[in-house]
């Protein structure tokens, strides 16, 4: 571990007055709310050195310079013969006595001469004095001498020091989640092991008198935990630890226990369910209890009841309890908070537009994400077909399309054929 950042993981945000989540009915537009609560957080995961071998999916905490270029050394990028540019007849073939040869890992050790040339192959290091490589195709070798064609340029088939990268260049920027093609470079740029941000480390909890865990029995009226299942998948995703918190009866005292003792020990608080404005409802006023709490109707279908806030100055995240909801709230709100408290650079949405094959009414003044499933239009063009059932509780909806579909707040209606923003759900998770 080598640095150690700011133990204040959450700027105080504004006191809301009591009445304000209470009886508020003001719907928020989530673009807002994620803005003003990603400008009241900051990286909280310390720095730890990895093996490069174990860094995929991990946060760079530094940027990275390359220590050397790559290539290192001016090579061929072809097999062939490596040869004096100005030796060539710019307009008849040239005869030049073969010198030697230079393979990969054994490069020629003597300089080419004026009408000489180098039996050479891929990835060898050219020979002192050639500046070009004519491919064998275009050659005829004779005992001891190679005939050229002429007219190719200078540099030909060559690869200069430095083409891929130059040392001192900055390779990767810190925050970047590291990708397959992202090893591949550190391990050119010869890295064993890279700094990177600690794994964020949540407390995840599921709500509901209701909610039994998978591998019990169903009482009447009772339903399985889906969410703690989803949640927890979606933190390994993107490389987080969870604790496992199970699942709350709705008892304020017991969720105001278990919310308190889990911040206290953990980057970030997560639940689901009992964030509506019902009765038997208690995570805001647990959260609210003993910090502070940002609670919005957010207008947005499906997800509307989200409860953000602090408890001491760790993070709570109350996502809704419909598994729908649950999971759109957890990819465009919470997805960007904890990749942001993980130490991830900030990313630009990848929504892309694609036409839909529906059409559509909704209310104006709330965001609609629709799940939909892209499909083959006659012309090649993809275009999206929206799940015919929306409620907030269809889980099987998310599984059985690809991706969602923006509506954003000003939209009234849809005609087919309209491009609308959409992203994957392998894009969101990636
Ligand atoms: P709530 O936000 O607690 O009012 O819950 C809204 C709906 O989501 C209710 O129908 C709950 O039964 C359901 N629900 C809450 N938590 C879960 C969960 N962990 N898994 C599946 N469904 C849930
Ligand atoms: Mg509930």
């Amino acid at each position: 571990m080598r640095t150690r950042i700011g133990c204040s993981k959450l700027a105080p945000m504004a006191q809301l007055s009591n009445d304000c989540f209470v009886t508020d009915s003001r719907m928020r537009r989530i673009d807002e709310a994620l803005a003003e609560i990603m400008a009241r957080i900051g990286t909280v995961a310390a720095v730890e050195r990895v093996a490069l071998t174990a860094a995929l999916g991990r946060i760079l905490a530094e940027p990275i310079k390359a220590p050397i270029s790559v290539p290192p050394a001016p090579n061929s990028a072809v097999d062939g013969y490596a040869l004096r540019h100005r030796d060539l007849a710019p307009d008849r073939e040239t005869r030049l006595a073969l010198a030697g040869r230079a393979a990969a890992g054994h490069p020629f050790a003597a300089p080419v001469g004026e009408g000489e040339a180098v039996r050479i192959f891929t990835g060898a290091v050219m020979p002192d004095g050639a500046d070009t490589v004519m491919m064998q195709e275009d050659c005829t070798a004779e005992e001891g001498f190679v005939c050229v064609a002429p007219g190719i340029r200078p540099g030909a088939n060559t690869r200069p020091v430095g083409e891929d990268f130059t040392r001192g260049e900055t390779l990767l920027e810190a925050g970047r989640r590291l990708r397959p093609q992202d090893i591949g470079l550190l391990a050119a740029a010869g890295f064993t092991e890279i700094a990177v941000r600690r794994k964020l480390r949540l407390a995840l909890l599921s709500t509901g008198d209701e909610v039994q865990a998978p591998g019990t029995r169903l009482g009447d009226g009772q339903i399985y935990d889906a969410n703690r299942a989803m949640l927890q998948a979606l933190l390994q995703q993107f490389g987080m630890e969870a604790t496992d918190l199970g699942i709350l009866p709705d008892r304020r005292d017991r969720i105001t226990q278990a919310i308190g003792e889990a911040a206290r020990q953990h980057d970030a608080v997560m639940s689901s369910g009992g964030v509506s404005s019902g009765e038997e409802d208690h995570v805001r006023q647990a959260v609210d209890a003993q910090g502070s709490l940002y609670f919005w109707r957010l207008a947005i279908k499906p997800g509307r009841p989200v409860a953000l806030g602090q408890v001491g100055d760790t993070p709570f995240i109350g996502l809704p309890g419909n598994p729908v909801a649950a999971m759109v709230t957890f990819l465009e709100l919470a997805r960007p908070m904890l990749l942001r408290l993980a130490g991830a650079a900030a990313e630009d949405a990848a929504w892309i537009p694609v036409r839909t094959r529906f059409a559509y009414r909704k209310k104006p003044g709330r965001r609609e994400y629709l799940r939909v499933t892209l499909v083959r239009e006659a012309d090649g063009a993809l275009a999206a077909e929206k799940f015919a059932r929306e409620g907030a509780g269809i889980l099987s909806s998310l599984t059985r399309s690809d991706g969602l579909m923006r509506l954003d707040e000003e939209l009234a209606e849809v005609a087919p054929g309209t491009a609308l923003p959409y992203r994957s759900y392998a894009d969101f998770l990636a």
